[in-house]
């Protein structure tokens, strides 16, 4: 037997929670980790009772969480011929997190995030994040506690991945200069502040490359995706945020890149497909056929890099000046988007709306943090009314 055949038996005994199974990383994750034999430990999402339903009856997981309660009641009724135990609500969020499992993949949306994520870490769990808002909104309360319990956060997301795998070949001393985040643009790229003035919920949702949820493609279009990648970059790579730079690449074929003392660059390409980084984050250090398209440099012929465009996308300008800062800033410009978001897809606000108030969020008066979960949730809360007020001026 080959040595990497014993690293794939070892592996398939691998137990996994997935946090935000029903949606579009959870899915993906829950397809990988069949491919690789991995056992389901718990499963939980928001409502979505049919998909969980179909996930339980094929994955079988010891437990089933639907944040809704009314979701989780209709649940349990579903699946009462099973051996399931369904819960709800951040009690039912972080009791999935917690439970005895090797690993617990995180892709629920936005800050809702953050709890299970301490809850799974205290229990001794190694993270696989594609929850990025918790990171964002609680970074240094998140890697004290990863630092303390003896956790590794492995980054789900394509372009944290990407340097996470530039790095497995760093040298002793590190020596690294830069990390360069590539961005794709969204479907906004090189739009002027005029022509966005109209744009409607159904054009933003239009990617050009990724396939992704409808929170994740609206911060993509207003690129404040790439401002919540910087500032999580920051926490993940202990790296200074000046030391960070974005580079739009339409293709979305070079995932990132990181620059050493010396001038090499050390670059992680693919074809878009989330299946790559959430595997390396499922299987790290080992790697896998995965079942993904081939990467082909001739079919893309040429690959294409710009500046970001701060002016225009102002959400990614007002990440940057929140990490800058510091502090709970990063929580409070997260919790603004949070809520512009949810009233831009309800039709609510316009597009240039977001953006206005994610800004208007640099300048609100936060107190210090004193390293407790309950000053960011009260950080979050206090801005989300801030942030709801101020939208009643744009309401349409
Ligand atoms: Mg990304």
């Amino acid at each position: 037997m080959t040595a990497s055949a014993n690293n794939r038996e070892d592996i398939a005994k691998k137990r996994v929670t997935i946090l935000g199974s029903t949606g579009s990383v959870g899915t993906q994750a829950l397809e990988v980790a069949k491919s690789l034999g991995f056992s389901i430990t718990a499963l939980a999402a928001h409502s979505d009772v049919k998909a969980m339903e179909g996930q339980i009856r094929r994955f079988k997981p010891e437990i089933a969480v639907l944040f809704d309660k009314d979701a989780a009641d209709d649940l349990r009724l579903r699946v009462r011929d099973l051996q399931v135990s369904v819960a709800s609500g951040m009690d039912g969020l972080c009791e999935a997190a917690a439970a005895d499992t090797d690993i617990v993949l995180n892709s629920v949306v936005g800050m809702v995030g953050l709890k299970p994520t301490i809850a799974a870490m205290e229990a001794g769990h190694d993270i696989a994040l594609a929850n990025k808002e918790t990171l964002v909104a609680g970074g240094a309360l998140v890697m004290e506690t990863a630092r303390r319990r003896g956790i590794r956060i492995l980054p789900v997301d394509s372009e944290h991945s990407a340097v996470f795998q530039c790095l497995q070949g760093s040298p002793p001393n590190k020596a690294v200069k830069r990390l360069i985040l590539t961005a794709s643009g969204g479907p906004f790229f090189g739009k002027t502040i005029s022509e966005l003035e109209s744009v409607t919920p159904s054009d933003a949702l239009k990617h050009p490359n990724w396939s992704m949820g409808s929170k994740i493609t609206i911060d993509s279009a207003t690129m404040m995706n790439k401002g919540l990648e910087l500032i999580e970059a920051r926490w993940l790579f202990d790296v200074a945020p000046v030391n960070i730079d974005i580079v739009i690449h339409r293709e979305s074929v070079v995932h990132s890149l990181i620059e050493y003392d010396d001038r090499s660059v050390i670059a992680q390409l693919g074809v878009p497909d989330m299946k790559i980084p959430i595997q390396y984050a499922l299987t790290w250090p080992y790697r896998f056929e995965c079942g993904v398209k081939r990467l082909d440099l001739t079919e893309w012929g040429k690959l294409s890099f710009y500046p970001p465009d701060f002016k225009t996308f102002v959400c990614m300008d007002a990440c940057r000046r929140a990490i800058e800062e510091g502090g709970l800033r990063p929580a409070a410009v997260n919790a603004a988007n949070e809520i512009a978001v949810a009233l831009f897809l309800n039709g609510e606000i316009g597009f240039l709306d977001i953006g206005r108030l994610v800004s208007q969020a640099l300048d609100y008066p936060l107190p210090q943090p004193d390293g407790r979960l309950d000053r960011i949730l009260e950080t979050d809360a206090y801005i989300r009314e801030k942030t709801t007020a101020a939208a009643q001026k744009s309401k349409r």
